[in-house]
């Protein structure tokens, strides 16, 4: 058993009162906290980095992906997940044409040769920090950098803010509705709601995965080769095969290279790097998380050694950075008044309180095998997400946004990319706001005016137009 000891109860310092408090600064955080502010809450942003954009900005994932059109033609996943995207490249953080197709009338949707059934958005990982912190300033939105949310503040089953921990010490912020948007759902969990955690039988999460950035890299010659050379053909497999095979590839269980992408869309010689795979290690225990972090960078000076030594357009090729954290695939499900279940997803599911609408591949990265392939189901036609997925089960005050919300392991590998989990934010943000105006819990809004007001702020919720 684990030795325990006993904390001191102690007076804490009341930092900051409002109506939603949003914690977690990722995709869904900062789309949650720009709704709330927008629909007149006090809003307060608690992040544990010192810049919002979560797996985007700090662990390097630069695609935001999941875009697409709606059957009827309109943009699929709009309102704030379009307006980021606007506004990055209007800070020459992503490229206006990447950006100008996702909102282009079609006569109906989805359009498709699009590769994984969408558009992506290759955005400058560093220019995005400075849009977010721009866009959250025009909110009025709270900012707390740096400080990480331990602890939900409760009165019985009800969330009424957090505490949180940073170099002031330790201080709660007090609100009438959080929305927890941390990825790995610490506060809901914290608050006692239920969760899953991967696949069914042997809870096994989809691997980790350090990104990292590389110069002088030609991703022309790298696609040229693999239509031209045998071993490069299916993203270099049969390269990665015998790099295994020769012991140049021990660490990393990955069966092909999987992306090098331009930091934004545009001719450069630099590449966000995608390759590394942690499998079998906990994002939810520290010295696991820490073990992952170790062995990314192993993998990484692997990578870099494979890519100079067999990879078209990657010879010269030189590390610049790692990601400041190991991007995290899967954690907690906090399960909520639904499920929302791969089923759903493949059957393309319409529910009468939907808030956002979904087409992303299911996308399940092989959690335990080595040198086997992902599953990539593409999808036909879009999904609706219920705002019961939003809701967890059992606590009142508080709803979820992001990767963390109320789903089974299948349906999480499509709504886990990000233009998806801002949608949620969105909505998320949205009725936390209308919730704390109207003084009801969460459970309790009116699920018809909230898709009204999502529809008014530019969201598709599937309402006909
Ligand atoms: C390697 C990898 C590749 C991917 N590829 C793509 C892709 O190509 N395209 C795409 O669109 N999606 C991709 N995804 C999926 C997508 O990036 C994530 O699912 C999505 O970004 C999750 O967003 P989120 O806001 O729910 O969580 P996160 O991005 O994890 O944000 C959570 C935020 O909360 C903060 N936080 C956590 N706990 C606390 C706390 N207790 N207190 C305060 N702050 C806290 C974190 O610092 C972070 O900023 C990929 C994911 C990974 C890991």
């Amino acid at each position: 058993m684990t030795k325990v000891i006993t904390e001191p109860a102690r007076e804490v310092p009341v930092r900051d009162e409002v109506d939603v408090l949003v914690c977690g600064g990722g995709c869904a955080g900062v789309a949650a906290a720009l709704a709330a502010a927008r629909n007149g809450a006090r809003t307060c942003l608690v992040e544990h980095y010192g810049f919002a954009g979560g797996t985007l900005t700090a662990a390097g994932v630069n695609g935001i992906g999941g875009y697409q059109h709606d059957l009827d033609g309109r943009p699929l996943v709009s309102g704030i997940p379009i307006e980021i995207v606007q506004r990055l490249a209007e800070a020459d953080g992503a490229s206006p044409e990447s950006v100008a197709r996702l909102t282009r009338p079609v006569d109906s949707g989805p359009v498709a040769g699009l590769g994984l059934n969408v558009y992506w958005v290759q955005a400058h990982p560093e220019k995005a920090k400075g849009v977010f912190d721009d866009m959250l300033g025009e909110a009025g939105v709270r900012i707390l950098y740096h400080a990480d949310a331990v602890m939900p503040v409760m009165e019985g089953s009800r969330v009424r803010g957090a505490f949180v921990e940073s170099k002031s010490g330790r201080e709660a912020i007090l609100a009438r509705v959080l929305v927890d948007c941390t990825g790995d759902g610490d506060i809901a969990a914290r608050a006692g709601a239920p969760f899953d955690l991967g696949r069914p039988g042997d809870g096994a999460c989809q691997p980790m995965t350090a990104i990292f950035t590389v110069a002088d890299w030609s991703a022309r010659a790298h696609n040229d080769a693999m239509k031209s050379e045998p071993l490069a053909a299916g993203r270099y497999q049969g390269y990665v095969a015998r790099s295994r095979a020769d012991g140049e590839i021990a660490l990393n269980p990955n069966d092909i290279f999987c992306a090098a992408t331009y930091l934004d869309d545009r001719e450069s010689r630099a590449a966000s790097v995608n390759f590394t795979r942690v499998q079998g290690l906990s994002a939810l225990d520290a010295g696991e998380l820490s073990r992952a972090e170790v062995l990314g960078r192993r993998q990484v000076a692997e990578a870099v050694r494979f890519m100079r030594k067999h990879m078209a357009g990657g010879a010269n090729c030189a590390l610049i950075s790692v990601a400041a954290q190991i991007g995290i695939r899967e954690s907690r499900r906090i399960l909520g008044d639904y499920v929302l279940t791969g089923q759903d997803v493949q059957g393309a599911a319409r529910f009468p309180d939907a808030v956002a609408r979904g087409i992303y591949t299911l996308d399940i990265h092989n959690p335990t095998e080595v040198g086997k392939p992902s599953a990539l189901i593409e999808l036909e036609k879009p999904y609706d997400i219920p705002y019961r997925c939003l809701v967890p089960r059992g606590v009142e005050g508080l709803l979820v946004a992001g990767r963390c919300i109320s789903g089974d392991h299948i349906a999480l590998s499509s709504y886990r990319i990000q233009s998806h989990c801002m949608a949620m934010g969105q909505a998320a943000g949205t009725a936390a706001a209308l919730a704390a105006a109207a003084g009801k819990r969460p459970r309790e809004l009116d699920v018809g005016l909230l898709r009204r007001r999502l529809g008014e702020d530019g969201a598709n919720t599937g309402e006909k137009l």
